[in-house]
């Protein structure tokens, strides 16, 4: 039986399910990998996390679109008036 992720040859495996198909130093490269990916989001994974992260995200960026959407920019259009008034009370409601 050849490995799907090498190619090579490999002695019959212990495996179960779509285990048995690779030889055993690419199945330990697939779970380094997967730990490695795992290690390097997992912050971003938990919902939590990644919910205050994105409302920092959002708070650094909001004078940006606040400059933007300024009714100033835009000849006063309706869009304009309604997107910054919603952003200056998300702003408010989020404390900045
Ligand atoms: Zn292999």
């Amino acid at each position: 039986m050849n490995c799907s992720e090498c190619g090579k040859p490999y002695p019959p495996s212990e495996a179960i399910g779509w285990r048995k198909n690779f030889c055993k130093s690419c199945l330990l490269a697939m779970e380094d990998r997967a730990r490695a990916y795992e290690a390097k989001h997992k912050p971003y994974l938990e919902p939590e996390v990644r919910s205050k992260a994105l409302h920092a995200e959002f708070l650094l960026n909001l004078r940006g679109l606040l400059q933007l959407c300024h009714p100033d920019k835009h000849g006063g259009s309706a869009l304009s008036v309604k997107t910054f008034q919603w952003l200056m009370k998300v702003k408010q409601d989020l404390g900045g």
